[in-house]
């Protein structure tokens, strides 16, 4: 079997999704890019999370053609390619419908950054416009709206985070969810404190300073 390593790393982080509540069923996806061949390892469409296996995930090329794999790969598998070919930098990929995320979604409201560890998402986390599932049109638009961010909420759809690794990218997934549910939480008593551009980058310099360590 190719891409052992990966393979592993996509498996655990899929089993992360409904530990933490990100996931209902089928829902959501993970996938992640093989620095060195280049190829993809994604989950296969339709399939529960406590049947899976590492043997079961899909290995494909940037175009789309399957390399390793018998299953049908992720009904968006489509995004998550556009967004390997047009950013170098991102090796993981995550994509749920976490619904404390997903209410920000459904309200085509960014979610703002009202807690610290807002700041390692980049800050306020951008709302994406409304795109059909499957096609490359969600990719397009996440290009115009991410930003600087690791995260983005597309409108009446869901939650996508980037990262260098697949493991990041899962904890970014488990972050955008827990902002979301104390932003959610706090509008409903009024209206929160926002952390303002200065406060983010001030976060961003402790969290580089003090927990910089990269996780493989
Ligand atoms: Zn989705």
């Amino acid at each position: 079997m190719m891409l052992d390593e990966l393979r592993e790393e996509v498996y655990e982080s899929l089993l992360e999704l409904p530990k933490n509540h990100l996931v209902t069923m089928h829902s959501g996806t993970v996938s992640g890019r093989d620095p060195e061949s280049g190829l993809i390892v994604i989950k296969p469409t339709g399939f529960r999370y406590d049947k899976l296996t590492p043997a079961d995930l899909i290995v494909m090329d940037l175009d789309g053609r399957c390399v390793e794999g018998t299953l049908r790969p992720s009904s968006d598998t489509a995004t998550h390619l556009y967004m390997y070919k047009h950013r170098s930098d991102i090796h993981g990929i995550v994509h749920t419908h976490s619904p404390f995320a997903s209410i920000f979604a459904v309200l085509g409201k960014p979610i703002p950054p009202v807690m610290s560890s807002a700041a390692l998402l980049g800050g306020e986390i951008p709302i994406g416009g409304y795109a059909p599932v499957g096609g490359e049109d969600i990719g397009s638009e996440i290009m115009a709206k991410l930003g600087d961010c690791s995260a983005i909420v597309m409108q009446n759809h869901g939650v996508y985070t980037f990262a260098k690794t697949v493991w990041k990218a899962t904890i970014y997934a488990v972050e955008v969810e827990d902002v979301a549910k104390i932003a959610h939480y706090a509008m409903l008593q009024g209206d929160p404190i926002v952390l303002s551009k200065d406060q983010v980058e001030e976060f961003q310099n402790i969290y580089a300073t003090y927990y910089g360590q990269e996780e493989d």
